[in-house]
């Protein structure tokens, strides 16, 4: 069978009745300037894309490249006014464009209009580029939450099919490996696919981001496993600056010596180990775009 052939395994029936054989999990990327980010988190101010994410982006279509795997990169609609070229290429090689928002503002802090705004201006920028529907949604920091009826709406209205935001933490939600799919109902319904969990010692940690850049290896592949063993698919996400191939620096003016350095060393810390760790994950388990895996579900 060909890698790349769309398969179906992460609707509601499937999840009701685990799949045999491998398990086609979903691989995402939030594609976010950090330089950017970290520097408004510690000083409050605005500064522009550092065009260090392009090649951090690079370095991560690379590996997916060399694996053949396709994924759904979450655009900044800033990133995507900046360096409209890489969104052209990383559409151009087959990868899903769907939208992280325009100014990676946590929804909470946001009136609806501005949502409203957000989300209508980075689709706007994301579909001028590619020529293609944009229908995924992924909010800043998750932080998209199921009594937000009124983003839901937003979204629903501004052609959004599918969303991976809600954290499913807490008790209301079940491990990857239990859970189902819930429809957020918003006139038109969207589906929700969370990010995914599992379980360690006392915690619930995430797949992906600085879990899986800080945990072994080893340890962090037995716990997927442990999702992809009962049949069911989990959802894996990163970010293009844990591909760096320098170490993360805040850009100058970027507040305080000493919060400087602790940021800097919080993302650096096992920073370049990701790269091998990745293609060793890219290797063992098999992924694809969430509208590849969603084909059926979303009939697209
Ligand atoms: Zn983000």
């Amino acid at each position: 069978m060909n890698r790349h052939q769309p398969q179906t395994n992460l609707n509601r029936e499937a999840l009701n009745h685990p799949r045999v054989g491998p398990v086609l999990n979903v691989m995402s990327v939030d594609l976010e300037c950090w330089e950017q980010l970290v520097y408004r988190r510690l000083t409050g101010r605005t500064i522009q894309c550092s065009e260090n994410v392009i090649e951090a982006t690079n370095r991560l279509l690379e590996i997916f490249e060399a694996k053949g795997i396709k994924a759904t990169f979450f655009v900044l609609g800033n990133i995507a006014e900046a360096f409209p070229e890489l969104v052209k290429s990383i559409h151009g090689l087959g990868h899903e464009i769907a939208t992280h928002g325009y100014s990676h503002t946590v929804l909470d802090r946001m009136a609806p209009p501005q949502f409203r705004e957000e989300i209508r201006k980075s689709v706007s920028l994301l579909e001028s580029i590619t020529r293609e529907k944009v229908i995924g949604f992924r909010a800043p920091e998750f932080s998209l939450s199921q009594s937000m009826s009124w983003a839901i709406e937003s979204l629903a209205a501004e052609g959004i099919r599918y969303d991976s935001s809600i954290l499913p933490t807490g008790n209301a939600y079940p491990p990857a490996s239990e859970r189902t799919i819930p429809k957020l109902s918003a006139g038109k319904s969207i589906i929700e696919i969370p990010p995914s969990t599992v379980s360690f010692l006392t915690h619930r940690i995430l797949t992906g981001g600085s879990y899986f850049r800080l945990m072994p290896y080893p340890l962090m592949r037995r716990l997927l496993r442990t999702i992809n063993n009962k049949g069911f698919p989990f959802v894996f996400y990163c970010h293009p600056y844990e591909f760096s191939p320098s170490a993360l620096r805040v850009p100058d003016n970027g507040g305080s010596g000493m919060k400087v350095f602790k940021t800097e060393c919080k993302y650096n810390l096992l920073l370049r180990r990701v790269p091998r760790k990745f293609t060793a994950l890219l290797t063992e388990f098999k992924f694809a775009s969430f509208k590849e895996v969603l084909a059926h579900e979303l009939s697209v």
